[in-house]
């Protein structure tokens, strides 16, 4: 289904982004890249000298609930395979860390259910040449999925302490292709403008001009649109200046929650 001629969706506010900070996720070790690759920073090789004893059940989360659905991308399916998604929950929670559910992480929100990450992820369509932008940082589980598969990552969090803890784990973990903001993401992040895909992890009422204003010609943006209750997942791409959206999965996500000052 095609839709996207609402007048509302060209009417563009160019207003400036609102944050507090600006998280350049480093490690201050050598600048190599740790996950899913030969060379290993100070961090990942750590890693590497402690088996992660969650190896296995990350490999049967990727067969069970994600190839098994259907998707197939080997980029990404590697990139699930890898990424320790135990890392990005609370301690209470790393037990269910590979589970097919959601979880509760800190301030009232949730890291999604891996499918549906691995879904809206597949969508994208992702090169490794892509720059991302990424709305809704939460545990940062996702943007650290997203390091493996682009170039370059801005992930834009209203909630600080949110924000300052998935850069902390981003560091980490040796990913340094990844820019964490604080701030209201519903305005995107002009100043890097355009970017090769967006993908919004907050449910919105609608697509937001601002976002839309910000994706490149031929780009995709993958967004729940909808009310608080349920939405769907729309697949938008921008083509001659206009919105092809399709209608895809039915979905549950917090709420995008735009204007206001950071939590
Ligand atoms: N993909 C995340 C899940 C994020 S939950 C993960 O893997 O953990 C959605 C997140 O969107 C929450 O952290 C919430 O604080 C954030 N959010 C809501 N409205 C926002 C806005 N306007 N700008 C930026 N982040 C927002």
């Amino acid at each position: 289904m095609a839709a996207g001629d609402s007048p509302a969706l060209f009417a563009y506010p160019r207003g400036r982004v609102a944050r507090d900070h600006i998280y350049q996720a480093t490690t201050g070790q050598a600048p190599k890249t740790a996950i899913g690759h030969k060379e290993y920073s100070g961090a990942a090789l750590v890693a590497e000298l402690q088996p992660d004893r969650f190896a296995v059940e990350r490999q049967h989360m990727v067969e069970t609930q994600v190839r098994a659905r259907g998707i197939s991308d080997q980029r990404l399916l590697n990139a699930m395979a890898t990424v320790p998604r135990h890392e990005f929950v609370e301690p209470r929670y790393r037990d269910q860390a590979y589970e097919d559910h959601p979880l509760p992480i800190a301030a009232g929100q949730t890291i999604s259910q891996p499918y549906i990450v691995a879904l809206m992820l597949d969508l994208l369509q992702l090169e490794p040449s892509s720059k991302v932008l990424e709305i809704g940082t939460g545990s940062g589980y996702q943007t650290a999925l997203l390091t493996q598969l682009a170039k370059h990552v801005y992930s834009v969090e209203r909630h600080a302490e949110l924000a300052r803890q998935a850069s902390d784990n981003l560091s980490r973990l040796g990913l340094t292709n990844v820019t964490v903001v604080t701030g209201d993401g519903s305005k995107g992040l002009p100043e890097h403008a355009p970017f090769d895909a967006i993908i919004v992890s907050a449910a919105a009422a609608q697509i937001p001009p601002a976002l839309f204003d910000q994706l490149r010609e031929g780009g995709r943006m993958i967004i729940p649109v909808g009310p608080p209750e349920a939405q769907e997942l729309q697949l938008v791409r921008k083509q001659g200046g206009k919105a092809l959206v399709v209608m895809r999965e039915g979905c549950r996500f917090v709420p995008l929650i735009s204007g206001g000052d950071s939590a």
